[in-house]
């Protein structure tokens, strides 16, 4: 989690810093702070809680200098303070380190350095690294050379950048494991750093990324990239094609309302290209290597992603295995790595991931490699870890997510889903011609039937309006539409936080039916599907025990509004496709629900987007 941003060059580094913070404040805001350095000394100004609170600070007390570093945290190790506020600074009040991740040995690493008289001022784990710096500076080494003596004692995974007033006018990046991102931006007699790269859109396209074991030497005139030992690293640059524009609300209250309205545009974008005209056949671009011979062979797919990315591969299960008779599971990351996992030559791992950092997804990725598995991702973030360390890649490519709450990632991963399910089912022989013609046909409709869900928002916003105190929800799925009913309890919960439950239909007469009453609104996903019959039953059923239903059902649907109290339409689609079109009313919801409640939808409580903390 957490923001970190640096800069480098002849502009006041101050509003750079605190600029660049804003842009990746949906990765931590339990507090902000800054370093910024300049003629042999270092100022630092912090404050807890949101990024305005730390502007608030610097106007009442402004610094400057021409080089700093900045941060906005996700806490770990210690309450939300501004004692435990980055940037840490050592004894001497001359070298300051911010931190992403966590240094799992920072209390072997305490005991010595308490003992040899260093003062600690805060509870975080980051602070022990700042004082070891300090001992080997003391020696006269260059910042660089210190960093390369602190970093590899190090255990956990960590991103981190420091700047000393004894070495001034350079900041020094390095990355530990797959902690969160370190980019580097590249600018005329400037440098930049950043751990997400919306902070650097608006200062340059031209980027390289730090990769884990690597360290970055960033000054006004050049970067150097090193290895652990000290040996210098040749790196690519890359363009971004992503605009401020697009990493900008827009006029919208909020970043999730802007990019649930985008849908139908970004959606658009993920389909362009990716069917051969004179074949029909899907084809997706060089980042996918798989071989027809390959896809053949397959024997098995694991589908892996946390929170609704697992959503994502939970769907992804249900419609690959229809279309292309491969058997597949879907695992939590943050089990799978532990817990001695099967892996086949012949499997597939499908990991999903907006941001391509999120530390459990990758950690589960390489348990799997090192198994012997071929890794292919579904990734938002262009060049993400996620995307460097995979053989495959099938980009999102629905531009920025900033806020916390995920929607067209979700969106765009089951249309990646979708189209890798037809690609698979085209090449193994399970999907006849005309079958996948047809439902390509469907799929390139989606974005204008998105389109028609989001002209239903006033009537969800209402709903919204007259449920928002209910305490409870549930909310029920069948099918390819149970993941649906997952995500959107999951998007209530973390928004609105009222409790919240997503269950398979079938279900309820197992356990849940004890808790129907009056007073739990019940979401129930309820499309003219193969299924439908039964989850009418189910309605009646909780009809019969005095709940509320608020049902998600197809816009020509006559019959609905006798069995439920509300109903929310959706056009008709493909069964196989109808996430796509169902979840959009539930995100809705609940973003109504929480604005409502007057919670910060952007930047929900003890949450953060990328996680990067294990
Ligand atoms: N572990 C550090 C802390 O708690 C860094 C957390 C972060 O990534 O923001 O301060």
């Amino acid at each position: 989690m957490c923001g970190i941003v640096g800069y480098v060059g002849s502009r006041d580094a101050t509003p750079l810093l605190v600029n660049g913070l804003r842009r990746l404040e949906y990765r931590g805001y339990d507090s902000a702070g800054v370093a910024v350095q300049e003629d042999g000394r270092l100022e630092i100004r912090r404050a807890e809680g949101k990024l305005d609170n730390l502007v608030h600070v610097i106007a009442a007390q402004p610094l400057s200098g021409r080089s700093g570093i900045g941060h906005t945290r996700w806490a770990t190790h210690g309450r939300p303070s501004e004692q435990n506020a980055h940037p840490h600074v050592d004894c001497g009040g001359v070298t300051a380190v911010i931190h992403n991740g966590i240094i799992e040995n920072f209390e072997e690493l305490k005991g010595p350095l308490v003992k040899a008289g260093h003062r600690f001022t805060s509870e975080t784990d980051t602070e022990v690294v700042v004082h070891m710096l300090e001992d080997e500076l003391k020696k006269g080494m260059s910042l660089e050379a210190a960093a390369l003596a602190v970093v590899p004692r190090l255990e956990g995974a960590a991103a981190l950048a420091f700047v000393s007033a004894k070495d001034p006018g350079k900041i020094v990046a390095a990355r530990v494991a797959n902690a969160g991102g370190v980019i580097v931006g590249y600018g005329q007699g400037e440098n930049y750093l950043a751990s997400d790269i919306p902070a650097l859109l608006e200062h340059t396209r031209s980027v390289s990324f730090v990769e884990p074991g690597e360290f970055a030497v960033i000054t006004a005139n050049g970067v150097r990239f090193l290895d652990r030992g000290g040996k210098e690293i040749e790196k690519t640059r890359t363009t971004i094609t992503w605009d401020t524009v697009t990493a900008a609300k827009s006029g919208y209250k909020h970043f999730m309302l802007k990019e649930i309205h985008e849908q139908p545009r970004v959606l658009s974008d993920t389909l362009l290209g990716r069917v051969e005209r004179a074949t029909g056949r899907v084809v997706f671009d060089e980042d996918l290597k798989l071989t027809d011979a390959q896809v053949r062979s397959l024997g098995r797919i694991t589908l892996l992603g946390c929170g609704t990315a697992g959503f994502a591969s939970l769907a992804g299960k249900y419609l690959i295995e229809r279309l292309a008779r491969i058997p597949c599971d879907v695992e939590i990351p943050s089990e799978y790595r532990y817990r001695d996992p099967v892996v086949s030559k012949d499997q597939l791992v499908v990991s999903l991931t907006q941001s391509g950092e999120t530390v459990d997804t990758l950690a589960a990725m390489e348990e799997a490699r090192k198994r012997g598995a071929r890794l292919l991702t579904i990734v938002n973030v262009i060049g993400s870890q996620a995307a460097r360390m995979s053989d495959d890649v099938i980009y999102l490519h629905a531009g920025p997510e900033i806020s916390v709450a995920s929607t067209k990632a979700y969106t765009t991963m089951l249309v990646d889903l979708y189209l890798f399910g037809i690609y698979l089912g085209q090449r193994r022989g399970t999907l006849d011609p005309n079958a996948a013609a047809k439902l390509l046909a469907e799929v390139f409709h989606l974005p204008t039937l998105v389109d028609a869900v989001l002209r239903e928002e006033p009537k969800v916003k209402a709903l919204a309006y007259r449920y928002h105190q209910a305490r409870d929800f549930l909310y029920l799925g069948r099918g390819i539409n149970y993941p649906t009913a997952l995500e959107g309890a999951h998007k209530l919960k973390e928004l609105s936080y009222s409790h919240a439950e997503g269950t398979a239909g079938g279900e309820m007469k197992h356990g849940m039916n004890a808790l129907i009453d009056e007073s739990l609104p019940v979401v129930a996903i309820a499309l003219r599907d193969s299924i439908y019959k039964k989850m009418l039953s189910t309605i009646q059923e909780v009809r019969a025990r005095a709940g509320v239903v608020i049902a998600v059902a197809d816009d020509d649907d006559e019959d609905i509004a006798e069995h439920a109290t509300e109903v929310i339409r959706v056009p008709h689609t493909n069964e196989l496709l109808s996430p796509a079109l169902a979840v959009v009313p539930l995100h809705l919801f609940a973003y109504h629900v929480a604005d409502r409640r007057g919670n910060d939808v952007d930047q929900p409580r003890n949450l953060a987007k990328a996680v990067t903390v294990e």
